[in-house]
This record gives structure tokens, C-alpha cells and sequence, in this order.
């Protein structure tokens, strides 16, 4: 099978044929529960009418011209998204390794307004920015960079929730333009920073003239419990970028900025012949508005905090388990080994779930989820990781 197909992914032996809320449909009809949402981006479950609706009723209108014209949806859009996270304009692109792109661009832009020759850009160990060549550069895994030298130049690495690490930089190093961080790493294990993180890194802006960018490809747009992670701290970022969950499975990626990152890119810059065109932003439209008028934000703060909790009961006193963490519904167990194998014995159990880093089972389900399923995930994941931490030696 799939031997015209690079060999870039291994995929497990499922194929999907339909999807409905957070359930799909494989192609003998067995049906799975999804807790992984197509890693964060099915956030409103699968074929939302609401989203349907609106890529139907957009495609039968007007699918594509190009942004040498105004485009109606993108104006409303950036509006809605810049208003919802504190900023002031908006770069539509197809993908988050493209979102970071134009982040990457516009904080080498403003170093060079500065007169700093080689703008360098603090990234973080075990972040993901994506697989483009910049992007994997200022990614902090060997893994995603191994045999793709040269890399990008113009990143250095801080070790992640590390504020000491980074005033040491700022020390010895006056080509630092911007720090580049995911708010929780996400790919790297769901790792959640201690709450002076992000205010720290806004003081060290500040006090050094960097640009604060934000990496919230996966946990923006409602999957913590509040539109974007940094909401949960007081602090605003200059430069967010965002991808997967906005537009529920039709590609679009986003750069917002404010300040001076806002007025950096000017005609010929930058840009995009697909971004922002009229069918994804009425997808994303669409699912803003879905996520405001069903309240999602508290009901994944609720959900969250339950499933967690379940999960720290369920769990009590089994060997083997390192740590249970979560924001919204952004879950993660750590076991004291590799657990690849729960892969597919949750596929056998009817449940889409990830492991990352190795060691780490990584749930991101669709913020539409019931408390019934919600359970449903919780009960069936724990008693997976049970048994394979009894029957797996350390
Ligand atoms: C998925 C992800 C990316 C890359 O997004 P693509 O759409 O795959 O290019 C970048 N940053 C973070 C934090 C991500 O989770």
C-alpha cells in the first residue's frame, strides 16, 4: 500500500472514511473515538456543521482570487483574531511552519531597522516551529534537524522555563532581536513553564528592545481554555502566530503583531499566493463564531480540570507513571518509559490518542467533547497505560 507516497510517515493501519463530532468511522465501519483531533486541529470535531456550512456555501461563492485584490473574509478575520488577542494586524499564510516564517522574517527585518548585521533569534530546547529550513533551524530537537545541514543561521538555544539562561544572552549577546517560544511546548511533551515564565521573557524584552513572539500554533485558539495561552498570564506578546486549530482542518496559518512588529512588512515584503483566500478565512470565521456562541473557552477550563483529576485518580500509586499534566485540554501522562506500543493498543480500543517525546501519552481532543466522552477517554486511557506499565518492563 501507499508505494507511490514518499516514505516520510508511517502510519498506522487504519483508514478513515467519515467523521462526526468526535467520533470517526474507519472503512470496514468501526468507529473511534478521537482524542487527538489531527494533532489540535479538528477543535470543533469532525464535519462542524457550522464549518461545513460555511466552506459549502464560500465554495459555491467565490473560492480564490488573489491578495493582489481586497478579500472581504481576510479583513473580517484579521479584525476578529486581532481583536480577540490584543494585537493589531494580520499575515494570512497556509501552515504554522509558515506563520513562523513571516514571525522569523519580520524580527530580522526589525533587527536589520536596527542596524544589527546578523539578527539572531533565542529559541528554545525541545520547541517545535515546524519543518520548513528556518523553522527546523530554530527548532530545538536534533531529531527534526539531523541531516538537513547547513541550518539556518541567526538562532540560539535557551533551555526551555529557564528566565537565568536567558539573562545570561542578553549579556553576552547584542545581536538578539527576538525570543521565539511555544507558551506550552506541545510536540516536546506538553511541557507547562512555571507562571513567571512568560512575564519574565516580557521583561527581558522589554528591558533589551526584543520582540516577544509566541509560538501558539498549538495552543491557541480555545485548546488551554482561554482563545490563546498567554491569556492565562497578564502579559501581551508582539508577535503571535497560529495554524491548526483555526481553521478546523482547511489549511490557513496566521502572524499577528503588534507595535512596531505590525508596520514592518510593506509591499513586496512578503507573501502568500493561497493565504487568506476567501475559502479558508469563511472556514476560520466559522469557527470563531462557533467557539464563541458554545461558550467553549470555560467548558474546556471545566472539562480540563475534570479530566485531569480523573486522571490523577485513576493513576494513584502506579508504578511506572513520572508526572500528569494538562492545561485545558491539552493533557499529557509521563511513564518512566517508551510507551510507542499504547499507539496501537489504543487504535484495538477504539481510541486516537498520541505518544511524544517517546515517553509521553499526549491527548489533545476536540474541545466540542462531551462529559460522557470525555469520561469515555479518561477510562479507557488509564486503564491502557495500566495494563501496558504491568506488562512492560521498565
Ligand atoms: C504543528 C506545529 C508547528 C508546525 O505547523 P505545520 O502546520 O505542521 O507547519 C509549529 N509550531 C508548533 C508549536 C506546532 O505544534
Amino acid at each position: 500500500m501507499n508505494t507511490h507516497l514518499m516514505q516520510n510517515y508511517a502510519p498506522l493501519p487504519v483508514t478513515f472514511k467519515k467523521g462526526e463530532g468526535a467520533w470517526l468511522w474507519d472503512d470496514s465501519g468501526r468507529k473511534y473515538l478521537d482524542a487527538l483531533s489531527g494533532v489540535a486541529v479538528c477543535g470543533l470535531g469532525h464535519a462542524h456543521p457550522a464549518v461545513a456550512e460555511a466552506i459549502c456555501s464560500q465554495a459555491r461563492t467565490l473560492v480564490h482570487t488573489s491578495n493582489w485584490y481586497h478579500i472581504e473574509h481576510q479583513e473580517s478575520l484579521a479584525q476578529k483574531l486581532t481583536a480577540l488577542a490584543g494585537m493589531e494586524r494580520a499575515f494570512f499564510c497556509n501552515s504554522g511552519a509558515e506563520a513562523n516564517e513571516a514571525a522569523i522574517k519580520l524580527a530580522r527585518l526589525y533587527g536589520h531597522q536596527k542596524d544589527i548585521n546578523n539578527p539572531t533569534i533565542i529559541a528554545m530546547k525541545g520547541s517545535f516551529h515546524g519543518r520548513t529550513m528556518a523553522t527546523l533551524s530554530a527548532t530545538g530537537s536534533r531529531k527534526v534537524q539531523a541531516g538537513f545541514e547547513p541550518l539556518v543561521k541567526g538562532f540560539v538555544r535557551a533551555p526551555y522555563d529557564d528566565l537565568e539562561a536567558l539573562e545570561a544572552i542578553a549579556q553576552n549577546n547584542h545581536d538578539v532581536v527576538a525570543v521565539l517560544v511555544e507558551p506550552i511546548i506541545g510536540e516536546g511533551g506538553i511541557q507547562i513553564p512555571s507562571d513567571d515564565y512568560l512575564p519574565g521573557i516580557r521583561k527581558l524584552c522589554d528591558d533589551n528592545g526584543w520582540l516577544m513572539i509566541l509560538d501558539e500554533i498549538q495552543t491557541g485558539i480555545g485548546r488551554t481554555g482561554e482563545w490563546f495561552a498567554f491569556q492565562h498570564s497578564a502579559i501581551s506578546p508582539d508577535i503571535i502566530t497560529l495554524a491548526k486549530g483555526l481553521g478546523n482542518g482547511v489549511p490557513i496559518g496566521a502572524c499577528l503583531a503588534k507595535g512596531t512588529a505590525a508596520e514592518l512588512f510593506q509591499p513586496g515584503h512578503h507573501g502568500s499566493t493561497y493565504g487568506g483566500n476567501p475559502l479558508v478565512c469563511a472556514a476560520a470565521l466559522a469557527v470563531l463564531a462557533t467557539i464563541e456562541k458554545e461558550q467553549l473557552n470555560a467548558r474546556v477550563r471545566r472539562l480540563g480540570n475534570t479530566m485531569l483529576a480523573d486522571f490523577k485518580t485513576a493513576l494513584a500509586d502506579v508504578q511506572g507513571i513520572v508526572d500528569i499534566r494538562g492545561c485545558g485540554l491539552m493533557l499529557a501522562i509521563e511513564l518512566d518509559r517508551p510507551c510507542g506500543e499504547l499507539l496501537q493498543q489504543a487504535l484495538e480500543a477504539g481510541l486516537l490518542l498520541n505518544v511524544t517525546a517517546g515517553n509521553i501519552v499526549r491527548l489533545l481532543p476536540p474541545l466540542i467533547i462531551s462529559d460522557e466522552e470525555a469520561g469515555k477517554i479518561t477510562t479507557i486511557t488509564s486503564d491502557l497505560i495500566k495494563n501496558f506499565l504491568s506488562t512492560t518492563p521498565a
